[in-house]
């Protein structure tokens, strides 16, 4: 039996791995990219408190973060938790040093055109050429009815290196408010890797029905913030990325016939902070384990359903309030460690711990956003 993973990126590579990992895993895996998005230039950052199959590829960790909000600065410890980086060129490093010397793995650069067939003839049309599978894992064309858009996330990172040492290098900054949030809710995030090298990234959350922010008010936004707010002097751009991420509350379908959703097109970037890299080793773990466990991929346990309306209700509420944003990180990293907040976000807390952290926030607000979206 052949399975055939379209996409080597996150969810792809992730998979690969965890399969590769698994002793009672000895079928044909064929894992095809056709190199779209090179894996040099992307990195992902997340927030666990549980070690994960493919730790080995986590360049750095931190166990503290900064955030400035409701006009003050903070570090905060992580408690359990610890925040960390993986670059994509280590992640596929890792997973082709587990995969490659086993002979039932075969890396294969191509172009995934199709993916047809009827259940138990399911082939994937790589190049032109058919590659028949018994299941096919798919992050490249996702399901036929994607859930609707409820946000859209835009990014403008530079890498950049400052003039005098003013970053920490000890503490990533999850978000500060010190920008402009009249038209979008908007905030900065600060990667250092050393006290004058870091990745300095301006967010903002758009209307998916409006018009997206131009790449010059992001640059003038990024350099405010370097020059008035961090006093960085003359800064060297080494790299500058830019990228528009689609956020969905939504319900995704991920099963079609044989073929199962992965990565963003099975719904894995969280709707509120644009993070999927947790989400996808825990999905990786699951696939691998229904796998040996029953034979197939599908007895995977369902996405929280309060979360996802929480979610949805937050972008909904950014998006008619900008300013709510602020408040509302204001209210979940108000306590004297991050954990609870993180531990929320990571869809682990329960019920009487988010009404502790949601007693600062205005609950009429949500509630009637929470009102649109089960009118929907
Ligand atoms: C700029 C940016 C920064 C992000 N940062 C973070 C972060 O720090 N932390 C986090 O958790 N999440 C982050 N995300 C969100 C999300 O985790 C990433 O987008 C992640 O890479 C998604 O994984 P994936 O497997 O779905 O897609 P990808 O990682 O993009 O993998 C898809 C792969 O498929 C290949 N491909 C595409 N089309 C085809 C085709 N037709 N045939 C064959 N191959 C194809 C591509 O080359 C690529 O390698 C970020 C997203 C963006 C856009």
């Amino acid at each position: 039996m052949t399975v055939v993973i379209a996409g080597g990126g996150l969810s792809g590579l992730s998979l690969a791995g965890h399969l590769a990992l698994e002793p009672r895993w000895h079928d044909r895996v064929v894992i095809v990219d056709d190199g779209s998005h090179p894996l040099d230039t992307i990195a992902w950052s997340s927030w666990t408190g549980r070690p994960t199959l493919l730790d080995t590829a986590v360049s750095s960790r931190f166990d503290r973060v900064r955030v400035h909000v409701g006009g003050r600065t903070r570090t905060l410890p992580l408690g359990h938790y610890r925040y960390q980086v993986v670059r994509g060129t280590d992640l596929d490093r890792i997973v082709r040093e587990l995969a490659e010397p086993l002979p039932h793995f075969e890396f294969r650069r191509g172009h995934v055109d199709g993916i047809d067939g009827p259940p138990g003839r399911t082939h994937v049309v790589v190049d032109g050429d058919e590659v028949e599978a018994r299941w096919v894992f798919d992050s490249v064309l996702g399901p036929t009815e994607p859930p609707p858009v409820d946000a859209h996330m835009v990014f403008r990172g530079r890498r950049v290196v400052a003039e005098r040492p003013v970053f920490d290098p000890g503490v990533p900054t999850l978000f500060d408010f010190r920008t402009s949030q009249a038209d979008r809710a908007a905030f900065l995030y600060v990667l250092p890797f050393s006290a004058t090298e870091a990745l300095v990234e301006h967010t903002s959350f758009a209307s998916p029905h409006g018009p997206l922010p131009g790449v010059d008010a992001q640059r003038a936004a990024l350099e405010g913030y370097l020059d008035d707010v961090l006093h960085a002097g003359a800064c060297t751009v080494l790299h500058e990325e830019g990228a528009v991420l689609p956020l969905s509350a939504g319900r995704v379908a991920r099963r079609r016939g044989d073929v199962l959703a992965i990565g963003t097109p099975a719904g894995m970037v969280k709707a509120s902070t644009g993070y999927s890299y947790q989400r996808v080793q825990d999905d990786s773990a699951a696939v691998v384990r229904s796998l040996v466990e029953h034979g197939h991929p599908f007895d995977l346990p369902a996405m929280s359903t309060r979360h996802r309306v929480l979610d949805a209700a937050l972008l909904d509420v950014v998006i008619r309030e900008p300013r709510q944003l602020e408040r509302a990180f204001a209210a979940l990293f108000s306590g004297a460690s991050a954990e609870p907040a993180l531990r929320f976000l990571e869809e682990r807390s329960s019920v009487g711990m988010e009404s502790r952290l949601f007693a600062g926030m205005p609950v009429g607000v949500y509630l009637k956003a929470v009102g649109r979206r089960l009118r929907v």
